[in-house]
């Protein structure tokens, strides 16, 4: 498949109705939904992104989200390798603005049910199990096999809990890693979100501009690099999608001096998300079987 440097028009943006003409990580929701052929989760408010890929629905049936805690838009920026990387690793580049405030329990119960905070119930740092529909509920539903992993105790462990879905906890993010490489090496789910954390973890001590930071953020950027490997490798067979979600950004509280977010600020409230959309191998025309994978 060729490259395509596509990037999404701003329809479903602007039907979003928002004065900046943006949309909000609620449209991953309906998008992922969309591409799986799936009916969106009863609460959901947000239009499906237009990924300029040329897809028709329900082509695909694997889709991978890595969802890297708090990586901005200004922040890869200010570093184009890691951006470039991410580049490199997917084929569509979708500018989109987190939902206010820009807190992570939040902004995670908007990109997996389409809706608003005022919808969802989520509008502060709380962290409550949603009894609204959502993604998970509508996959299962649906009877695709989902699975979220995430570090224990975090907000994507808990929030989206009591699903007919699979959850699997890591002590931080490389066991997380670990377990999702797993869980695509076993091909047994549909439809999985790898949660990392340790930018936010960092930034929230050191500031999102610390050597630390950088590190961890550049640690996100290898995983997600790593998945999209796994993904080529395991799930050569199937019609798929890989996502690199982060739900916010992140800025310099120079009052406390260290990073925060939760403010109506770009540093905190723009976010760039990365498609890679990718067919099985037999629909290529080149006529492999499945055996073919070649382990590096
Ligand atoms: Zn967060």
């Amino acid at each position: 498949m060729t490259k395509l440097e596509a990037r999404m028009t701003n329809q479903a943006a602007s039907q979003n109705g928002d004065a900046r003409h943006s949309a909000t990580i609620a449209a991953v929701t309906p998008t992922l939904c969309r591409l799986l052929g799936v009916k969106p989760p009863a609460v959901c408010q947000a239009l499906p992104l237009e990924l300029g890929l040329g897809l028709a629905p329900a082509r695909l049936d694997h889709i991978l989200v890595y969802a890297a805690d708090a990586i901005g838009r200004v922040f890869l920026d200010s570093h184009p390798d890691l951006k470039l990387r991410l580049v490199a690793a997917s084929d569509v580049q979708v500018e989109l603005r987190a939902v206010f405030p820009p807190k992570t329990p939040v902004c995670f119960a908007s990109m997996f049910t389409g809706a608003p905070p005022e919808v969802h119930g989520i509008r502060r740092y709380e962290r409550p199990v949603l009894t609204c529909d959502t993604l998970f509920d509508a996959l299962a539903r649906a009877g695709k096999r989902a699975a979220i992993v995430a570090v224990k105790d975090c907000s994507m462990d808990i929030i989206f809990r009591n699903r007919a879905i699979d959850y699997y906890t890591g002590d931080y993010d490389p066991q997380v890693l670990e377990l999702a490489l797993e869980l695509v090496r076993e091909d047994r789910h549909d439809f999985i979100v790898a949660y990392n954390q340790e930018y936010d973890d960092v930034l929230h001590k050191l500031g999102p501009e610390s050597h630390e930071a950088v590190a961890a953020a550049r640690r996100h950027v290898e995983t997600f690099v790593r998945l999209w490997q796994a993904t080529e490798e395991h799930w050569a067979g199937h019609n798929r999608a890989l996502l690199f979600a982060p739900d916010h950004g992140a800025h310099f509280d120079v009052e406390r001096g260290r990073g925060d977010h939760g403010e109506d600020i770009p540093e905190d409230m723009d976010v760039l998300h990365f498609w890679r959309v990718s067919p099985a191998r037999s629909e290529e025309g080149l006529g492999r079987s499945a055996p073919m994978h070649r382990r590096r």
